[in-house]
């Protein structure tokens, strides 16, 4: 098994960096951002009770991403996970802990994606992603081959996030200071944290990656 956990705030590249693993290494991406998303395009109860919370750009509650993490690692079959976006809070990263030791598994390695705020900010404004297959795209930096279509699959359901905005991303970089980044030292102490340069173009942080892994492996 490899289970690996991306950190970083909003727009570091956690996202892209999760899809390239799954190609190329054959591992699950967990995203509760995608899994609360859709709860919310099917109108669950819980979709209903999360969309203002997350379009304001606060954290949901502790109580529903374990949850929903807990629901699918003992459900998935998966050479291993990678966690995206999850944990989130000191909270969740303790349940992560004990929910993979209660299967027998372990973490191999914690990859904080380090990129400045300014960047951020630009890289959130630009971004969309198709609906169907998930691709992420940049108006500037990486835009559909042909305007309005995805490259991967061809559907024309591309999508901008409805807290992909200056306000909420405010909201979220707050949030990632004050709740999240207090994982690096977490996993840090534990000796699991890695950190990559997620200011590199995407081909180079995917490599950067990859030699953490098979250092964390080699271990
Ligand atoms: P993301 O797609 O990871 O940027 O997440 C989008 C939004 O979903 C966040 O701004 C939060 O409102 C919510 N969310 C996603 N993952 C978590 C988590 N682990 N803990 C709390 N809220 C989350």
């Amino acid at each position: 098994m490899t289970n690996i956990i991306l950190l970083g705030p909003p727009g570091a590249g956690k996202g892209t960096q999760a899809r390239r693993l799954v190609e190329e290494r054959g591992l699950v991406q967990l995203s509760t951002g995608d899994m609360l998303r859709e709860a919310r395009t099917s109108g669950t109860e819980m979709g209903k009770k999360v969309a203002a919370v997350m379009d304001r750009g606060d954290l949901v509650t502790d109580d529903i991403v374990i949850g929903l993490i807990e629901e699918k690692l003992k459900t998935a079959r998966a050479k291993g996970f990678i966690f995206d976006g999850f944990p989130r809070t000191l909270a969740q990263a303790d349940a992560l802990g004990a929910l993979l030791k209660r299967s027998g598994q372990e973490l191999d390695a914690v990859i904080e994606m380090r990129v400045d705020d300014e960047a951020l900010v630009d890289r959130i404004s630009g971004r969309y992603t198709c609906g169907n297959c998930g691709e992420v795209y940049h108006d500037r930096t990486k835009p559909t081959a042909k305007p309005g279509v995805c490259d991967v699959c061809g559907s024309t359901d591309l999508r901008r996030r409805a807290d992909d905005n200056a306000e909420s991303l405010k909201q979220r970089l707050m949030e990632y200071y004050k709740k999240t980044s207090p994982l690096m030292g977490y996993y840090y102490a534990a000796g699991e944290l890695f950190t990559v340069d997620g200011l590199a173009d995407i081909d180079a942080v995917a490599k950067s990656i990859a030699d953490v892994l098979d250092r964390a492996k080699g271990a």
